[in-house]
């Protein structure tokens, strides 16, 4: 959601005259996007602002913008008290402060000296405020589309509603015009992305849902992959997987996150579900998805975890086995209910062992998991190089990299996979 924020903003940029640079010794103007979901996420923010006071007395002009999660809905006046250098402050997905700042303070006189008329200005930044986030930059092969914004749930651990703010879906024209747009701009695989992507509708007039969303998606020609993330076990239907299952553009990958597999914790993070109904949608997804590959997450140390209650987690995922986990120890979250209410009584030492021992399974896994593999042509569609070698990924999400000489930028291209890891395979491109 922050990375799509970001290239929506760098395109506005763009359109009112800013040219980016990679060096922010170089940078008139600096934004911090923000994420504050964990603790050591908010570490890094901290690290980062220091950083950049130091720039900013050096260079009294650089501009700095603060956005994301940090901000929220309500932070701005706090922050700006303890950060007195920061210049402007946006919350998650509104760029419209920065705009508006950079207009009255003489941000945009390049723009006037290049002999534009005070109309023709102001049309160039309501452009850029009405863009929609469809300009893309550098090689990127896959867009990322917000389709729902914010969350209404209230996951007893989780910051995001008081950060983005109530659940609202984007509407249904907006979404497919964007994606039409992306693809004439040559991107070939669309990522939609919702807190709860399934819940996708619920509060537009005529009822539209990610089902009928992914059909709408699916006829636009041109475009060859599409994804969607994060699911919630609660809304994910038998309508959406069967969806999935017959839909050849869209990929057969599920991110449905159990955060734990004990029922009393799950209570305690205000799930909604047990871990019985989990396992029973697991089996649903791969009874209707054959070879769906499915992805989680989970909170080591929530409070109150007992090592007995971590072990059924730990069996869990013996028991499902994942395709990826992404694993974090619990950390408290302002106002958050888990905050507020109780009592974060497991060590340090005590989450980074479960993390570890979660991890050290997970890794047996995918060792055998990707060994099967071995021997089979995939489809990669290639994203990008890195030290000289071509990576991409399969329909299912795994991560294939291979040696070619040619230009293979966007081109979907055959990889008889000769070794694996447990978290990429290396192949020899077949066409
Ligand atoms: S569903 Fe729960 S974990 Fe996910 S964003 Fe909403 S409150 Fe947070």
């Amino acid at each position: 959601m922050n990375e799509a924020d970001s290239r929506h903003l760098a395109s506005q940029l763009e359109t009112i005259g800013f040219e980016s640079t990679t060096e922010p010794k170089d940078a008139d103007l600096v934004v911090l996007n923000t994420c504050v979901v964990r603790q050591q996420a908010e570490n890094k923010i901290y690290g980062r602002l220091g950083s950049l006071k130091t720039a900013k007395e050096k260079n009294p002009d650089l501009t700095i913008g603060l956005m994301g999660c940090m901000v929220g809905m309500k932070e701005a006046p706090a922050l700006k008290h303890r950060f007195p250098y920061v210049d402007v402050f946006m919350p998650p997905s509104d760029s419209t402060p920065l705009i508006d700042y950079l207009e009255h303070n003489n941000f945009l006189d390049d723009l006037r000296n290049q002999e534009q008329t005070e109309r023709s200005l102001r049309d160039t930044i309501q452009d850029a405020k009405n863009l929609l986030p469809i300009a893309q930059r550098g090689n990127a092969i896959t867009a990322f589309v917000p389709i729902v914004l914010g969350c209404s749930h209230a996951c007893t651990f989780c910051i995001i509603p008081y950060r983005r703010g109530v659940e609202r879906s984007r509407l249904p024209n907006e979404i497919l015009t964007e994606i039409r747009t992306l693809v004439s701009q040559g991107i070939k695989e669309v990522m939609l992305l919702g807190q709860i992507v399934d819940r996708y509708g619920t509060d537009l007039e005529n009822n539209e849902n990610l089902s009928w969303l992914l059909r709408e998606i699916h006829k636009i020609d041109g475009l060859e992959r599409i994804r969607f993330l994060t699911s919630h076990p609660n809304w994910m239907t038998d309508d959406l997987l069967h969806t999935v299952g017959e839909l050849d553009k869209v990929c057969p990958h599920i991110e449905i996150p159990v955060q734990a597999g004990n029922n009393e914790v799950l209570t305690n993070m205000r799930r909604g579900y047990t871990c019985e109904n989990y396992r029973i949608l697991i089996n649903k997804i791969r009874n209707i998805i054959p070879g769906a590959t499915i992805n989680t997450d989970i909170i080591v140390g929530f409070p109150g975890e007992s090592h007995e209650q971590f072990m059924d987690t730990h069996q869990l995922v013996k028991d499902v086995e994942f395709d990826k986990i992404h694993i974090s120890k619990y950390s408290m979250r302002p106002k958050t209910i888990a905050t507020r209410k109780m009592n974060d009584n497991v060590t340090d030492e005590e989450k980074t062992e479960r993390r570890n021992v979660i991890d050290e399974t997970q890794h047996e896994i995918l060792e055998y998991k990707n060994k099967s593999l071995l021997g089979q042509t995939l489809n990669v569609l290639v994203e990008n190089k890195k030290k000289d070698r071509w990576f991409g990924r399969t329909m299912h999400n795994k991560l294939v990299f291979f040696d070619d000489d040619r230009n293979l930028l966007g081109e979907t291209i055959r990889v008889k996979i000769n070794k694996t890891s447990p978290y990429s395979l290396i192949g020899d491109s077949m066409n």
